[in-house]
């Protein structure tokens, strides 16, 4: 037997490191490779908060969840829905313990950063026509040009008649772009610092090429295109002020890497969250505290309007919730806890500099505990307790299930936010727990899937 040397037992006795769970256990990457395919398909069905609501309703129903009601009446292992504007989600399973004694809350968002259509977008210029956009959330305006992008929202047309769009994600189906410079002409772009490589105004979606055959016809470009979108959609031009058209990626979740390890796609922040939150919504049969999962819109432009965290839609079912049991919600608000279950910046090895490593979050760890986020000394912060921290920490430790730490970067290198703070201000315990990710916010994001599963194993524990 080879002697351990004092030191070394000393080490293994006081000093912590986290576990690489591809080197721990590599056999459960086959778990997770399963566990994947499922949310593949969550991400391709659902590229919009929207569609992202409505697959969630399906896979509610599918399980027997039952519409919430503020006049019904609900037992233990009771399975409720309520579906906010046709863009968010809450699913609860009622838990054997009272209200009062807390409620689990997990909340993701199911917005991701995208270009929106501006509300008069229609344009022509030099043969060419187009579509005016305005981005929503945190992009990198550069990622977004030359790549294939889709189509997707709701129109109200004159007569109150809702039309749907999918463009783009049928392999038949046609594509937009945005063009950029060749780098033969592109000395002077080249100067330009890369936050501007593409500027806000030059985000312009190329929709057709071929006029109307009509020389009296100044606008032949665009009317083209809009005689072929009103054969098609029953769209005119000033319907564009009644809708919501969103632009995003026609790339499909596909398998990364020789291993299958990894999975890219548009939109996994925040949706790895939000489904694998679902997921373990569903599977949990007979909690001890009542379970409110929470897939919420406007995450990634600060949570405000009636589908964001900042508005009062989820205290209100709280409300009814709580009047169906005869309790008072901020007795259970006190007493509950919140995993505001949104992604972290991954480690990225090309790019160390922007990372502290002790504390940055790295792929394969599995889930991300993230204390705090913020940017300039925690501002804008929940910043969580350490009595928060012990509870979490101890639910996962209890589980078997692995979790990381993470901090969003170094200190001063930039920051952001979640959730979490809405529902601190709330009175509930929070904090944020979610997938570490890489190339965040881009076109195309890339998550582990080990991390993945983990978390799922996570939100299962969670709602034991
Ligand atoms: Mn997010
Ligand atoms: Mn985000």
């Amino acid at each position: 037997m080879t002697k351990i040397s004092e030191g070394k037992k000393l080490e293994k006795e006081l000093a912590f490191s986290f576990k690489n769970i591809a080197k721990e256990e590599p056999e459960k990457l086959k778990d997770a490779i399963k566990f994947c395919e499922g949310y593949k398909e969550f991400l391709n069905k659902g590229k919009t908060e929207r569609e992202c609501a409505s697959y969630t309703e399906k896979l509610l129903k599918d399980a027997g969840y039952k519409p919430f009601e503020p006049d019904m009446s609900l037992s233990a292992g009771d399975k409720v829905y309520y579906v906010n504007r046709g863009k968010g989600i809450i699913a609860s399973t009622i838990g054997k313990k009272a209200l009062t004694e807390g409620v689990r809350f997990n909340i993701a968002h199911i917005d991701s950063p995208r270009l929106d259509l501006k509300p008069n977008p229609m344009y022509e210029k030099e043969e060419i026509a187009y579509l005016k956009t305005h981005y929503y959330g945190g992009i990198r305006k550069y990622q977004w040009a030359t790549i294939p992008l889709s189509m997707h929202g709701v129109v109200y047309l004159k007569n109150g008649e809702k039309v749907e769009l999918s463009i783009g994600e049928k392999e038949s189906d046609t594509r937009f772009v945005i063009t950029d410079l060749l780098p033969h002409l592109s000395a002077k772009q080249n100067e330009r610092p890369l936050k501007d490589g593409i500027k806000g105004e030059e985000l312009n979606i190329v929709i057709g090429s071929v006029p109307y055959a009509d020389d009296d016809v100044k606008n032949a470009y665009k009317l083209m295109a809009l005689k072929l979108m009103n054969e098609e959609y029953g769209i005119t031009e000033s319907d564009f002020m009644r809708a919501e058209i969103e632009m995003v990626p026609s790339v499909k979740a596909t398998d990364i890497g020789f291993d299958r390890s990894m999975i890219g796609a548009y939109g996994q922040d925040d949706r790895v969250c939000a489904y694998t939150a679902v997921m373990a919504e569903i599977k949990t049969k007979s909690p001890e505290h009542t379970t409110v999962t929470v897939l919420t819109d406007k995450e990634e432009i600060g949570s405000e309007g009636n589908t964001g965290m900042a508005s009062e839609f989820l205290h209100h079912y709280m409300e009814d919730l709580c009047d169906i049991f005869g309790v008072k919600v901020r007795n259970v608000y006190r007493r509950s806890t919140c995993l505001s279950s949104d992604v972290n910046a991954a480690y990225d090895p090309t790019f160390s500099d922007v990372f502290e490593p002790a504390n940055a979050s790295f792929i394969n760890h599995g889930p991300v505990i993230t204390k705090y986020t913020g940017a300039r000394g925690k501002s804008g912060s929940n910043d969580a307790s350490a009595e928060t921290m012990a509870a979490v920490i101890k639910i996962m430790d209890d589980n078997k299930v692995y979790w990381q730490i993470g901090e969003l970067g170094k200190v001063d290198e930039g920051g952001g936010g979640t959730i979490a703070l809405f529902m601190g201000n709330k009175d509930v315990d929070t904090v944020d727990v979610g997938v570490p990710v890489l190339a965040m916010h881009a076109p195309f994001e890339i998550t582990s899937k080990l991390d993945v599963f983990y978390t799922y194993k996570a939100f299962r524990a969670f709602y034991k």
